[in-house]
């Protein structure tokens, strides 16, 4: 068993698990530690700002397939249309897929 101190590596390991959305437990179990000793070396990290706020969630630039607008979609594969294209093409019947 190891002690409580982190190799660079588990730390890049389980920043990068973060950043893809994984929680304390899940990381955990990836790199065999507990959530607490997980969540607070991230919690640690955090304090020491080497993490930069993120949000939880991906976006992905796509280009609108209406306005060819280059746009953030959270949903490549579902959203493909930019947020004003979609409000009127909702109205208009056409995003009915
Ligand atoms: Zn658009």
């Amino acid at each position: 068993m190891k002690g409580t101190s982190w190799t660079q590596e588990e730390i890049d390991l389980a920043k990068k698990m973060r950043d893809s959305g994984m929680n304390s437990v899940q990381i955990g179990a990836k790199i065999n530690r507990s959530f607490r000793a997980v969540k607070s070396m991230l919690r640690r990290k955090n304090e020491e700002g080497k993490f930069k706020k993120q949000t939880s969630q991906k976006v992905f630039e796509r280009t609108c397939l209406c306005c060819s607008k280059p746009f953030l979609s959270l949903d490549p594969k579902r959203i493909r249309i930019c947020v004003n294209c979609k409000s009127s093409e909702i109205f208009g019947g056409i995003y009915a897929k």
